[in-house]
């Protein structure tokens, strides 16, 4: 999506990880790995962004993006308004645009945005005053940037080299949006194998995830891999007949350490997060050695500090 660049070049928006290019990949990723701190120890600030505001609009539940985009604006110095949308005037029939100018004239210069609906935080990107940023907060099943840029930094500070890779996403991937930011980042840095894991009918159209290999063995999918991603069934995104059972869904493709251990013996395991522990996941393993899942958390608001920063940066000096 070119619309996400100023005329200069410099990044405006981020909705998609699809064809950013690798250098302003690396330099976000290289940016927040300088921000994370061991835990236990006081996390950066500064004033970098003192006098922006950012205001977060989510109409999807949200625990850790949410959360993180705030303590992310809140280290920058900047100002946050957080959204009910439940409660806002949006319930009264307010269309998402009155309320994107709502904000806009009380100047607010980043909106964060969840929306279960395609295509949302393309909408307000074309309609938002010059100096407005969007950030996707999670697009329906279509996209979730910052989560692709937290795991790509999370493999990063385990296995730096990309091209040697292989990393299996395992789970709902036909309607994970996490699954697509994390095709996009891994393709774009190189990864050299990339397997999507799943049931036949939560596999993706055959046109999505080109060049990935698709296993709908568990097995198979996890052999001699790096990484291993859990995904969470996207139950909201289903009809309630589509819906596979808990127990069998766990009996295929939950991944407990019996399985983990397919996976090479230094193996990390991922997952965004919300788990269902006992269906995609054991909680040994959830709770494991190799799970660096509480990692993922930590590093998402240096991501997020790290983008705000890049589409903000020129308004703080303006
Ligand atoms: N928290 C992630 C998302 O918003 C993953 C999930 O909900 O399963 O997409």
């Amino acid at each position: 999506m070119s619309t996400q660049f100023r005329a200069d070049g410099s990044l405006r928006h981020l909705i998609t990880l699809e064809s950013l290019p690798r250098p302003l990949i690396e330099r976000l990723l290289e940016r927040a790995q300088g921000l994370v701190r061991p835990l236990g120890e006081r996390p950066p600030v500064s004033r970098a962004l003192a006098g922006c505001t950012v205001a977060n609009l989510f109409t999807e539940p949200s625990t850790r993006t949410r959360v993180s985009f705030e303590l992310a604006a809140k280290r920058l110095g900047a100002d946050v308004v957080n959204l009910e949308v439940q409660l806002s005037s949006r319930v009264k029939g307010e269309s998402m645009l009155d309320t994107v100018y709502t904000l806009q004239s009380l100047h607010v210069d980043a909106l964060v945005i969840r929306d279960a609906e395609t295509g949302v935080p393309a909408t307000v990107a074309a309609n938002v005053a010059p100096h407005v940023s969007v950030l996707s907060a999670g697009e329906a099943h279509v996209a979730h940037p910052t989560q692709g840029l937290l795991d790509a930094l999370t493999v990063r500070q385990y296995k730096p080299r990309f091209d040697r890779l292989s990393i299996a996403i395992v789970g709902d991937i036909r309607h994970s949006r996490v699954a697509r930011s994390a095709f996009h980042v891994f393709g774009t840095l190189g990864v050299a194998d990339l397997r999507i894991v799943a049931p036949p009918v939560l596999m993706p159209e055959p046109t999505e995830f080109s060049g990935c290999t698709r296993h709908t063995s568990l097995e198979s999918g996890l052999d001699g891999v790096d990484v291993v991603m859990m995904l969470r069934i996207q139950k909201e995104r289903m009809a309630q007949i589509d819906l596979p059972d808990g127990d069998r869904y766990y009996a295929s493709y939950g991944l407990t350490p019996e399985r983990l251990a397919l996976a090479r013996p230094d193996a990390i395991v991922m997952h965004p997060q919300p788990m269902n522990r006992g269906i995609e996941i054991a909680s040994e393993v959830a709770d494991g050695p190799r799970s660096v899942i509480r990692d993922q958390v930590r590093n998402g608001v240096a991501v997020r500090m790290a983008v705000l920063n890049e589409v903000l940066a020129w308004r703080a000096g303006a």
